[in-house]
């Protein structure tokens, strides 16, 4: 079957897959969707003793059908390398009676890398493709996972450049090492006098920019995205879940078709988005256990049915990558529910971001049966971090301890008795301060790069590869400038 993609706010305009990729937002804002969730076409059976790349490539078949069996594998076999310190790529850990899907094994020790891993050659791949001859220009701005992560993924990929913008003073000391000393020829990285919100403005000021884009494109360069709300991003979260479920079964954890609840935390809503792909797709998952820090906007929506972020405050975290107050990737479950209907969606999405809040119907609300919401406080995510590692020795980061919490709330509160999958999206050595300071108090005080090796010790675990390559790597970044700079940085840079 051939899948096309529609946008969210104008079923008309309809792209293949590919296009999509290369597009990355529709261009009235809305987001691409496939026309409808492919199944899965072998049994749940067949996926058993399937390597992760196997299972990647029965997954994203079915999705970017206008790829061709060798150029699918191709991409396949560049991104699932041993760039991953584990041959499983997705381990999964079984913690006392929680299974602990481990996402972080990749370049840069976060759950961004399951996905950046493949986009840079599923978007090379879609301009040879569709005939586009111009390099690849990824622009980002990043508050320290994502830029990283896109840096690994399209380091050295022939046909495409990277430019990535941080905050100066807005990232931890150890995301500002893992970026500036990124290797790579087509690779640059900025630091900016300003805040994120500066970084984000400056670049999507430069993707609007039509005078701008005529040059790049009279040099022979176009900009992309690599931003969380492409679908080529998406595609790839599917395949880690259809992966656990069949290896589950393979360790005989589960009987053939029993059913599991999976517990994600969550931000752009993106991770969870991919698990409820996963469940259309044949995968016998119950429930979509949705989880959030104090930045608690799904899980008030999830009660609600009302998504509202204009009467709450912007929090600061200890699990960084979920502080966020828009959740961009909501709108393809939105688009869903209203019946795949364009001009509901559109018209919901313009009270987002006209009255900072929409509110959705009675009949949509029947539609998020399978999900559930919960959240954690910066209390309650320390407590199940020390807990947790006090009772089995398992040590995880801020991130999955926001999901541990809601998961054993929620098994505490329904009695229900469904194995649980936690997505553990990042590293507990990426977030070594918070981590430790959460198992004791004492290591508040204590330097980052020295807790490294108190982590390894307590957990028992060796340092990965991402941490010890910064420890000896060399800087090879220092280009800053100002926020009102960004556009000639980017012109010189590309010799414009
Ligand atoms: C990005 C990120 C998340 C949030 O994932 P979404 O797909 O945006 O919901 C959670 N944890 C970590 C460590 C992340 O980097």
């Amino acid at each position: 079957m051939n899948i096309r993609y529609k946008s969210t706010r104008n079923s008309a305009s309809v792209v293949t897959a590919s296009q999509a990729i290369l597009k990355g937002l529709a261009e009235d804002g809305g987001l691409f969707v496939p026309e409808q969730i492919p199944k899965l076409s072998v049994s749940v059976d067949e996926l058993k003793g399937m390597s992760y790349q196997e299972t990647a490539y029965t997954v994203m078949k079915e999705f970017l059908t206008d790829f061709t069996e060798e150029e699918l594998w191709d991409c396949i076999k560049k991104a699932y390398d041993s760039k991953f310190d584990t041959e499983e790529i997705a381990p999964i850990a079984n913690v006392d009676g929680v299974y602990y899907l481990e996402l972080f094994h990749g370049a840069t020790i976060a759950f961004k890398d399951m996905a950046l891993s493949i986009l840079p050659h599923l978007l090379t791949t879609s301009a040879k493709k569709n005939q586009v001859q111009n390099e690849i220009v990824i622009l980002t701005a990043t508050s320290g996972d994502t830029g990283k992560a896109a840096m690994a993924g399209f380091a050295d990929v022939e046909g495409t450049r990277i430019i990535v913008f941080y905050p100066k003073n807005g990232v931890s000391r150890i995301q500002e090492m893992q970026m500036v000393t990124q290797k790579g020829k087509n690779v640059e990285v900025v630091a900016i006098h300003g805040n994120f919100d500066s970084a984000q403005s400056g670049v999507k000021e430069m993707f609007e920019n039509k005078e701008l884009a005529k040059d790049l494109n009279a040099r022979g360069y176009q900009f992309s995205s690599a931003n969380s709300i492409n679908i080529g991003r998406l595609v790839p979260q599917v395949v880690y879940y259809v992966y656990a479920y069949a290896k589950l079964l393979e360790q005989e954890q589960i009987q053939p078709g029993e059913g599991i609840h999976v517990v994600v935390p969550t931000g752009n809503f993106g991770n969870i988005l991919a698990a409820y792909y996963a469940k259309q797709m044949g995968i016998p998952i119950q429930k979509l256990i949705c989880a959030s820090n104090e930045n608690k906007v799904l899980f008030d929506f999830f009660q609600t049915g009302t998504y509202d972020k204009k009467s709450r405050e912007f929090v600061l975290t200890t699990s960084p990558s979920m502080d966020i107050l828009i959740s961009s990737n909501l709108e393809r479950l939105i688009y869903q529910i209203a019946g795949c209907d364009d001009k509901k969606n559109a018209e919901l999405m313009r009270g987002l971001k006209e009255e900072g809040s929409y509110q959705i119907t009675e009949e949509m609300k029947a539609g998020l049966r399978d999900f559930e919401a919960g959240y954690a406080t910066e209390e309650q995510t320390a407590a199940a971090i020390r807990e947790v590692y006090e009772k089995t020795g398992y040590v995880m980061d801020t991130h999955t301890a926001v999901a541990a919490h809601v998961c054993r709330e929620y098994q505490a509160e329904t009695k229900d008795t469904a194995k649980c999958v936690v997505a553990s999206t990042a590293s507990p050595y990426k977030f070594v301060k918070s981590v430790m300071t959460a198992i004791d108090e004492r290591y508040a005080e204590e330097d980052e790069f020295r807790l490294l090796e108190e982590l390894k010790r307590v957990s028992g675990t060796e340092l990965p590869g991402a941490v010890r390559e910064i420890l000896n790597a060399d800087v090879l970044h220092s280009l800053e400038c100002d926020v009102d700079n960004m556009e000639q940085t980017v012109r010189n840079l590309l010799d414009l």
